[in-house]
C-alpha cells in the first residue's frame, strides 16, 4: 500500500492498491459516498435523462472509464465540482481523442486500454533510436525529435493552438508526428496511428498552406523568379544596388552592415587577421570570406558579383543601415501582399543554392549553418564549383545574376 495515497485524502480506510491514477478516482468516490451519507436528511429530487437505446453501452463504458459505477455518482461529483476537472477528460478536446481511439481500435498496447496518454507508451529515447539512421545529418533527425517533445501533447489535447503558427513550424510539427505514427508501426504492428495522425492533421488543417509550397520545383521556381524580377524592376540605382547585395549575397541585415564598413585586407591564401579577404574570380564573381560569428550565428563566406560587391562597398551608410532596411522591407511587403518580406531574399538565396549544383551542404555552408570544418573545406577546394552553380543555379531562376550587377 502506497502511504502517499493515506496523505492525499483523510477518507482512506485500507483502499485496494492499483495504479495511483485509479485509487485517485475510487478515493474521490468514497468522498462522494460520505458526502451522500452527510445530505441523507436532505429532501431529494428525481431527474431522469433519456438516451437512445444504442448508446447505453457506451454511457456505461464511460462512466466506468472516468470511475463511476452509475449515473448518480457522476452527477454528484458534476455538482460537488470534482469532475470533469480532474483528468481533463471532460474537455471536449480529449473526448473527441477518445472517441477517434476508440472508433480505431488504438489501444495503449502493454495495458490494452483505450488512453488518451498512449502515444508516451514509445519513449522520446526509441523514437530518436529509430529516426537518426533515417536522416543523413543527426541534426535532422534531433530536430524532429525536439519538435516531436515539444508538440506531442498539444497536437493530440490541444490541437487549437497548432493552427495559429507559422507555416514551418506547422511543416514540421507534421513530420514529426506522420514519423513518430511510422515509429509506432514498426514498433507496435499498428498502422492505426498513422491514419489517425493524417485525420488529425487534416481535420484540423494543420497542413494549410503548406502543400502550395511542396507542388514541384517548375513552380517555385517561376514563384521566386516572378517576385525578384517585381523587386528588381521595382528598384534601381542605390536601393537597385542593395535589393540585389541582399538577395545575392544572402545575408543577414547585420553581417549587411559588417560586410560594408569592415576593413578588408589585402593579403591572401593563408592571413587569419579578422580583417575581410575578398578573391576575384575570373568568371564575374568574388568570393567574400567574413568569417565572423554574430552572436551565435556564423557567417562564413558569401559569393557575389564582382561589380556589385564594388557598387556596394561604397554606398553611404544610411543607404544601407537597419532604418532603410526597415523601409525596404515594409515597401517589399507592400508590393507583393505580404508575400516577400526583406528576410525572403536570405531565403530565396536559400533555396536557389541548394537546388543548384553545390546542393544542401553548400547552400548550409553559404547560410552559415555549416560547421567550421565544412566551411575550410568548401572555401578552399569547393570554390570553383560554389562559383559556378551560383551563376547556374540564379539562371535556373531565370535571373543572370551578372547581368544584373549592371541593373
Ligand atoms: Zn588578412
Amino acid at each position: 500500500m502506497d502511504d502517499k495515497l493515506h496523505v492525499i485524502s483523510p477518507f482512506d480506510n485500507g483502499l485496494e492498491s492499483g495504479s495511483n491514477h485509479n485509487d485517485k478516482r475510487l478515493l474521490n468516490l468514497k468522498q462522494f459516498q460520505r458526502q451522500e451519507k452527510l445530505l441523507k436528511k436532505a429532501k431529494w429530487l428525481k431527474k431522469s435523462v433519456s438516451i437512445r437505446e444504442q448508446d447505453d453501452s457506451i454511457l456505461t463504458n464511460r462512466l466506468a472509464e472516468d470511475g463511476f459505477e452509475n449515473l448518480n455518482q457522476m452527477v454528484n461529483a458534476y455538482l460537488s465540482g470534482e469532475f470533469p476537472k480532474h483528468q481533463g477528460v471532460g474537455n471536449p478536446q480529449v473526448r473527441k481523442l477518445i472517441d477517434r481511439l476508440r472508433a480505431r481500435d488504438i489501444v495503449d498496447p502493454i495495458t490494452k486500454d483505450i488512453s488518451v496518454d498512449f502515444y508516451h507508451r514509445l519513449t522520446v529515447d526509441r523514437f530518436y533510436e529509430w529516426l537518426t539512421p533515417r536522416y543523413k545529418k543527426q541534426r535532422s533527425a534531433t530536430t524532429l525529435k525536439n519538435y516531436y517533445v515539444r508538440w506531442m501533447d498539444i497536437f493530440w489535447k490541444d490541437p487549437e493552438l497548432i493552427k495559429g503558427l507559422s507555416e514551418d513550424v506547422r511543416a514540421y510539427i507534421c513530420d514529426a508526428m506522420r514519423r513518430f505514427a511510422e515509429c509506432w508501426n514498426q514498433t507496435y504492428s499498428d498502422p492505426e496511428v498513422k491514419v489517425l495522425v493524417n485525420e488529425w492533421i487534416e481535420r484540423y488543417e494543420f497542413n494549410r498552406g503548406i502543400a502550395y509550397k511542396k507542388r514541384t520545383r517548375a513552380v517555385d521556381k517561376k514563384f521566386i523568379e516572378y517576385k525578384l524580377r517585381l523587386l528588381f524592376d521595382t528598384y534601381k540605382g542605390n536601393m537597385g544596388i542593395l535589393v540585389r547585395f541582399a538577395a545575392f549575397s544572402g545575408l543577414r541585415g547585420t553581417e549587411i552592415d559588417y560586410v560594408r564598413e569592415h576593413d578588408i585586407c589585402s593579403n591572401l591564401g593563408a592571413c587569419t587577421c579578422n580583417k575581410i579577404h575578398v578573391e576575384n574570380k575570373d568568371n564575374g564573381l568574388s568570393i567574400i570570406h567574413i568569417n565572423r560569428d554574430f552572436g551565435n550565428k556564423h557567417c562564413w563566406f558569401t559569393i557575389v558579383p564582382t561589380k556589385l560587391w564594388e557598387q556596394f562597398r561604397v554606398l553611404p551608410k544610411e543607404m544601407t543601415d537597419y532604418s532603410t532596411r526597415k523601409i525596404l522591407h515594409q515597401s517589399f511587403m507592400n508590393l507583393t501582399n505580404n508575400q516577400v518580406s526583406f528576410m525572403t531574399l536570405r531565403k530565396y538565396h536559400y533555396n536557389v543554392n541548394r537546388q543548384s549544383e553545390m546542393r544542401e551542404p553548400g547552400a548550409e555552408v553559404l547560410a552559415g549553418r555549416a560547421n567550421s570544418t565544412s566551411a575550410i573545406h568548401y572555401s578552399m577546394h569547393m570554390i570553383d564549383m560554389m562559383t559556378k552553380a551560383t551563376i547556374d543555379g540564379w539562371k535556373s531562376f531565370g535571373i543572370d545574376i551578372l547581368e544584373e550587377a549592371n541593373q
